[in-house]
């Protein structure tokens, strides 16, 4: 099959341009670099079955493929909150764009959503029927709203022409390839540990997220595009819950440093707790995490110490 990888230089895109090189597919990665960078895929470029794209998904493009993965949209808040109008119209004309695609060469076409779509959850563990507690108006969204609407582009596309979608919910994931200043937590934790500089935790650290390695998605990801049962939405991630003062002694623990644990405010807006229900994932797709925190952050933290020092 010929598969287009939207923000395939990205973290998550780079990790599943590789997968479906490895499992026998052509792969188009298309990207803006604007979070992702080409030496996420320069080791794919001698692979004849790889061709690498520089466009913006907010402009249409003629590609004739037979799956579409669209992840072009930047994850972290301090990305996707440095140019607000554009992270929406990146979800949203992006998804039309990509839809308008799936629908004129009969692609079955995948929208990697988020668990932002639950916002600030009331219900606790996340299930898929939850119809979420998002702000309209808050500094999140840009990218809740944006990927609010990109699913409801996915449903009327689907419902309206007929056109063959896949709907992932993706929970905090971490691994090899996110950037150093990337701002999610992970990362910040990792960097500022190696660094032996100060862990910075917004608010009192009792906020809790769900940490999904990146094998582990990637593979939810495959199995969701490969089948016929649902066309989702599909939460993928690790149930497994985690204050992120636990997450920062985790993070000292296995490092070793003697970095200290700083208290800096807490964003507005910013979830207070979350974590997937995986029921349907498993059910449908006989899918589950495979990778403990633990094993994920010391695969992680060997990557920023390379890197690092590098
Ligand atoms: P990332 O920032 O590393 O990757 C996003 C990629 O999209 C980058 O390569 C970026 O350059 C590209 N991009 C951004 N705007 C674009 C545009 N207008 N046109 C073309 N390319 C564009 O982030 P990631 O963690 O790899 O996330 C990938 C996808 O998964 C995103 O859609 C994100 O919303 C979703 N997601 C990720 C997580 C997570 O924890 N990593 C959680 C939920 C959802
Ligand atoms: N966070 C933190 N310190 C940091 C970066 C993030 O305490 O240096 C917190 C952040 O406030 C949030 C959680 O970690 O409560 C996860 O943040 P991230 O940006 O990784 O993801 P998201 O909030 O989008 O789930």
């Amino acid at each position: 099959m010929r598969c287009l990888v939207t923000g395939g230089a990205g973290f998550l895109g780079s990790h599943l341009c590789e997968r479906l090189l490895n499992d026998g597919h052509e792969v188009i990665c298309l990207d803006n670099y604007f979070t992702g960078r080409m030496a996420n895929v320069n080791h794919l470029r001698d692979n004849k079955s790889f061709e690498l794209i520089r466009h913006d998904v907010t402009e249409p493009i003629l590609l004739e493929v037979d799956r579409i993965f669209n992840l072009a949209c930047p994850a972290s808040p301090i990305h996707y909150q440095y140019n607000p109008v554009k992270t929406i119209k990146t979800s949203v004309m992006g998804a039309i764009n990509m839809l308008g695609m799936a629908k004129r060469v009969h692609a079955r076409i995948l929208q990697a959503s988020t668990s932002e779509v639950y916002g600030d959850p009331a219900v606790h563990p996340q299930t898929e029927d939850y119809w979420g507690n998002v702000n309209p108006i808050g500094i999140r969204s840009c990218y809740d709203e944006g990927k609010r609407v990109a699913e409801t582009l996915f449903m009327d596309y689907h419902r309206q022409n007929n056109v063959d979608i896949r709907i992932v919910r993706i929970f905090n994931t971490y691994g090899p390839r996110m950037l150093p200043n990337d701002g999610r937590v992970v990362s910040n934790f990792i960097v500022q540990a190696l660094k032996g500089e100060d862990i910075t935790i917004y608010g009192d650290g009792s906020q809790t997220r769900s940490f999904c390695y990146v094998d582990d998605l990637i593979e939810g990801f495959v199995r969701m595009m490969n089948q016929e049962k649902i066309i989702g939405p599909v939460n993928i991630g690790n149930p497994g819950e985690f204050t992120m003062l636990e997450l920062a002694k985790e993070v000292l623990d296995l490092t070793g440093s003697n970095s200290k644990i700083v208290y800096q405010p807490l964003p507005g807006d910013d979830p207070k707790m979350r974590r997937p229900n995986i029921d349907l994932a498993k059910s449908a797709l006989g899918w589950e995490p495979t990778i403990p925190l633990r094993k994920g952050l010391e695969k992680t933290i060997c990557y920023f110490d390379e890197l690092l020092k590098g």
